[in-house]
């Protein structure tokens, strides 16, 4: 194992709040069980002297390793070469100003390697299996989760076993047997296959990627809230958008964002907004009630955010209400509307999940959660060539011409 030194102070639970030591085979907190996930604490004075508003003005990596100080990867780790990170957010004024909003900028994450913004996790997830000398990497996944550890898997030489529900979209399947993964329809759902993937891992010793219970791999996530806390520094936006199922992502994107106002680079916080699918639901139910999550059925064509019994609940909770912030739901219809709007206004195709966050800026509009004027940003989460099929049903038909002008000519005048 090569010696590599990072910022890591060791592992809390966020239940029991215990302490741990870094080790390879801990998971989740032995005295909680599965639902005691663990969360990386760094010491942060030294981070401070690594990464701040000056050594970051002069960093050229355009990638997420400009954050190394603050992740819990070492000096010396063989990283992957697929460039990953710094997307762009670009300005939406007149989708903006049709909304009634003071701004809308859209973070694009649909453009990482494999096309969503789980690049982010299985970068850590496949240097960590490097690191601790493991060959071969698991994980369960609706679907992006798995193309992007099967891409980054394939990028490292590691081999990867992929437990995906057998309804997930073909797009994403195809990516993984083109990126050489073995993988696992499950005849079931989401959670039945997370099920199943954590007990093979066990039984047949794979490295888990699974998010939840892999605390590294939200460091992963964070590096989204890095870099908009980079990108926006004292101009922070008053809400940051984010569809939600397991709860990785928005509580990532969280720990980022108040990351980088610990480190002097960001001065305001924003209000975070959970979307989640009307028919997957549960956090958003237990965030309204104030009740403990019930796990239910998830019924959504949202396949990434399709999750009935999510796996990051606490952590998904405390970031909104650590915020200030709030959940909302939208329905499938919405969902599929917000594709169009999000591309027609900015050229930016996404899957319905990372359409549904621009939904939720709707709902939230309409219900008052978010005032005029108030400027917001859409984080779009997964692209939208990763399920034509749904994207194919809020469009219309092109037109069918011989290849005449005439023909040409008549169509242009049915339109
Ligand atoms: C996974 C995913 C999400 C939600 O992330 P969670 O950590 O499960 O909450 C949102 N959008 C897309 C495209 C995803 O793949």
């Amino acid at each position: 194992m090569i010696e590599t030194k990072t910022n890591v102070t060791g592992l809390r639970c966020v239940k029991c709040s215990q302490r741990y030591d870094e080790r390879p085979d801990l998971y989740t907190c032995p005295a909680c069980g599965i639902e005691g996930i663990l969360d990386v604490e760094y010491d942060y004075d030294l981070v401070r002297q690594e990464l701040n508003k000056e050594t970051l003005a002069h960093n050229r990596q355009q990638s997420i390793w400009r954050y190394l100080p603050v992740l819990p990867v070492g000096r010396g780790a063989r990283l992957p070469t697929l460039q990953l990170g710094m997307t762009p957010l670009y300005d939406a004024p007149l989708l903006a100003s049709e909304l009634g909003l003071g701004g809308l900028l859209i973070k694009d994450d649909t453009r990482n390697p494999t096309c969503s913004f789980k690049d982010r996790a299985s970068a850590i997830g496949v240097t960590k299996a490097a690191e601790l000398g493991r060959d071969t990497i698991s994980v369960a996944s609706t679907g992006n989760a798995a193309s992007s550890l099967a891409g980054f898997a394939a990028n490292m030489g590691l081999r990867a076993f992929i437990f995906v529900p057998e309804t997930a979209p073909e797009a994403k399947i195809t990516q993984l047997l083109v990126y050489g993964a073995t993988v696992f329809a499950v005849q079931g759902s989401y959670d039945q296959a997370y099920y199943l993937a954590m007990d093979a891992a066990a039984e047949f010793g794979w490295y888990n990627r699974n998010c939840a219970i892999n605390a590294y791999l939200v460091e992963g996530k964070k590096t989204c809230g890095l870099e908009l806390g980079e990108q926006l520094q004292d101009g922070m936006a008053d809400w940051l958008v984010v569809s939600v199922g397991d709860g990785c992502t928005i509580a990532g994107i969280w720990k980022g964002l108040v990351e980088m106002q610990k480190l002097g680079v960001l001065s305001r916080l924003p209000r975070l907004l959970g979307v989640q699918a009307a028919g997957a639901a549960p956090i958003y139910e237990s965030f309204r009630t104030g009740d403990p999550l019930q796990p239910i059925p998830a019924n959504t064509l949202a396949d990434s955010i399709a999750v009935g019994q999510p796996r990051n609940t606490t952590k998904a909770l405390r970031a909104v209400q650590a915020s200030g912030g709030a959940y909302v739901k939208v329905s499938d219809e919405a969902i599929l509307a917000a594709i169009p709007r999000l591309a027609r206004a900015t050229g930016v195709f996404a899957e319905p999940a990372g359409a549904a966050s621009l939904a939720g800026v709707m709902a939230a509009r309409e219900s008052g959660v978010i005032g005029p004027h108030e400027r917001v940003i859409v984080v779009a989460t997964g692209n939208g060539l990763k399920d034509i099929k749904n994207a194919r049903r809020t469009v219309g038909q092109p037109f069918s011409v011989a290849p005449s002008l005439d023909e040409v000519r008549a169509a242009l005048q049915q339109q």
